[in-house]
């Protein structure tokens, strides 16, 4: 972390109001607050200023990396607004959160150091839900997290109208956003709610999100007032990060090995689905490893049995679902593994993140393989089966987690170091080179590609920007399959312009186009992806154009090789010296004019 927190542009406030601010007291009081409450000694990077922004009555944005404890960042002004540290008291707080059991506990924990904290969702008995209904009534609730389906009702609303509320905050406020990871149309119902507050409270909004995208829809989609936002850096300097493609077996024999030569550190391996937990789990286990999984379909008691033995280091690896991690605070984790890819570099991250918090070495290896890729995209593709909303609004979803998908696959497959494309994801620049990453560490090999991607882009404006990755692959293959005779693709000029390369070889530099933005996959008809040219369609169509993508090397790491380390993925051995391609060849003019006009 760079230790400071960066005003947005344009939107930060610099001037407090003092007279609203003194009441409730500063920054000061907070850090009494700290101490007495938390018995911690300082605050971290960015607390103060998202602190006292919203203590000078503020709306605030803050956008800071999981782990950096923003919790914090409400529950003291919430304390102080109360008046239960001294002073006027002005009312509640409301802390919005998607999280039944992250509620749950936080609301302990702040219970267990004498703060009058409680929740509402539906997972309380009905004698439960009417206590703390009367306690709200009677004034005498500090922080109340609430689900969001709970602002909707009207028995609620009817009893915050008669309450004062001095400060709503959003936790998890990408989920606000149909472009952020985690999408909940409940969500949008916030911004009606908060007329519910009279007078209208201040709103704090806090994720770990930074896309830009998102952070323009959670001002407009929550009705910020002219927001004072706030967003740290979000490097972590003591991860080391690396990526490995790697057929589904390798894979597992890879992470028993990893496990097997770190034995003595505590690990988390994220996998798909619960079955690959439970596998896997076995495996290592087998392997002698002190191993569990962790998913939520395990009971209560078994789930939260397993989080202490991991907690207590009386189990060295837990392999989990996403299920496990919010909330979970063990400082030690010293390695993250995962065994696929996550839909997105958000999801990556903050489960990575979860990796060496106490500032020691951790390491992040992310494995995958064409068959994540498929998986992720047929989930996407699934998006019908969620709930009910209006096709338009389910077209851009589904846009959405293409793009957030896309940006998964270029992190896999970039050549660059993988520090700096992390950061570029969350709008930082970072050193060209960390040092610390696998690619930095020149665990690859990279292979020219600059002809294959000039015959995909022509591929791609022959056939009109309306056919999906598949078609292209095949045309340029030069397929002799009915569906491709049957609409005159046989004909095309670009038709077997790739012939002597692998099938999947080519779907490869076609997915990584995407990733890179040379090409882009639209909705057609809202239903089917086809290729379309990306925003820098023009830059493969200039004549000093160069192109490569990542091989991993055959000989790196455990496991056996996958398919882009075998002969045959490229072409018969073409791969090597010989493979360099004379851009010349690209100067071809009328290809240049003809990529042109189609921009
Ligand atoms: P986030 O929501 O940003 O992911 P949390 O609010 O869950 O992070 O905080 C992560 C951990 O950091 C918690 O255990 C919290 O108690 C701790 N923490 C937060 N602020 C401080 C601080 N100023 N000093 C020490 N520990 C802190
Ligand atoms: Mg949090």
């Amino acid at each position: 972390m760079d230790g400071q927190t960066t005003p947005q542009a344009g939107n930060a406030r610099q001037t407090a109001a003092p007279p609203r601010e003194s009441r409730v007291g500063g920054i000061d009081k907070a850090r009494r607050v700290l101490k007495r409450v938390y018995g911690y000694d300082s605050f971290r990077s960015g607390q103060e200023d998202v602190i006292s922004s919203i203590l000078g009555r503020h709306d605030t944005v803050a956008i800071m990396p999981t782990g950096a404890g923003k919790s914090l960042c409400y529950q003291i002004p919430a304390l102080m607004l109360a008046g239960v540290m001294g002073g006027p008291g002005i009312g509640m707080s409301i802390v919005i959160s998607p999280l039944k059991s992250l509620m749950r506990d936080q609301v302990s924990a702040l219970q267990a150091v004498g703060v009058s904290a409680s929740y509402l969702n539906s997972s309380l008995a009905p004698e439960d839900e009417a206590r703390v209904m009367a306690d709200i009534a009677h004034h005498r609730v500090t922080l109340l997290y609430c689900a969001p389906e709970r602002l909707v009702r009207r028995d609620f609303r009817e009893l915050i109208a008669a309450t004062p509320v001095a400060l709503v905050a959003v936790d998890e406020a990408h989920c606000v956003s149909q472009w952020g990871h985690d999408f909940r149309p409940e969500y949008r119902q916030i911004r009606d709610f908060l007329e519910t507050c009279t007078p209208r409270a201040v709103v704090a909004a806090f994720t770990a999100t930074a896309t830009e995208h998102v952070r323009e829809d959670i001002v407009s989609a929550l009705g910020l007032r002219d927001p004072a936002q706030f967003k740290t850096s979000f490097d972590r300097p003591n991860l080391w990060f690396g990526t490995k493609k790697l057929p589904r077996r390798a894979k597992d024999d890879w992470i028993v090995s990893f496990a097997r030569d770190h034995a003595d550190q505590s690990g988390i391996v994220y996998c798909a689905s619960r079955r690959e937990t439970e596998e896997l789990a076995d495996a290592l286990a087998q392997a002698g490893i002190n191993a569990a999984a962790y998913h939520a379909g395990l009971p209560d008691e078994r789930r939260s049995a397993v989080q202490d033995a991991f907690i207590d280091d009386d189990i060295r690896v837990i392999v989990a679902t996403n299920a496990f991690g919010m909330g979970i605070d063990k400082p030690d984790v010293r390695y993250v593994l995962h065994h696929n890819m996550p839909s997105s570099i958000e999801e990556y991250y903050q489960e990575a993140g979860r990796a060496g918090r106490d500032g020691d070495p951790g390491r992040c290896m992310l494995l995958w393989n064409d068959g994540d890729v498929s998986f992720r995209t047929r989930q996407i593709d699934n998006t019908d089966r969620e709930g009910d909303m209006p096709d338009a609004d389910r077209q851009m979803l589904r846009t959405s987690r293409h793009d957030l998908l896309n940006a998964m696959i270029g992190y896999c497959g970039t050549t660059g170091c993988l520090r700096a494309s992390l950061l570029g994801y969350f709008g930082e620049t970072a050193p060209r080179e960390c040092g610390n990453c696998s690619n930095c560490d020149g665990e690859f090999e990279s292979v020219d590609v600059t002809r294959e991607a000039v015959q995909v882009m022509r591929c791609v404006q022959d056939l009109g920007q309306r056919v999906g990755k598949g078609t292209v692959a095949s045309v340029l293959h030069g397929a002799q399959s009915e569906a491709v005779a049957k609409r005159g693709y046989d004909r095309a000029p670009s038709y077997g312009a790739l012939r002597s390369s692998s099938l999947p070889f080519v779907k490869d530099v076609i997915a990584q186009m995407v990733a890179d933005g040379y090409l882009a996959v639209h909705m057609s008809n809202g239903a089917y992806p086809v290729l379309v040219f990306g925003p820098r369609a023009d830059d493969a169509a200039r004549g000093d154009f160069h192109y490569e993508i990542k091989r991993e090397a055959a000989h790196t790491g455990s496991g056996g090789s996958g398919r882009g380390s075998g002969s045959g993925w490229r072409d018969g051995g073409m791969y090597g010296a010989s493979s360099r391609v004379e851009t010349a060849k690209l100067s071809d003019p009328e290809l240049f004019d003809r990529l042109r006009e189609l921009r």
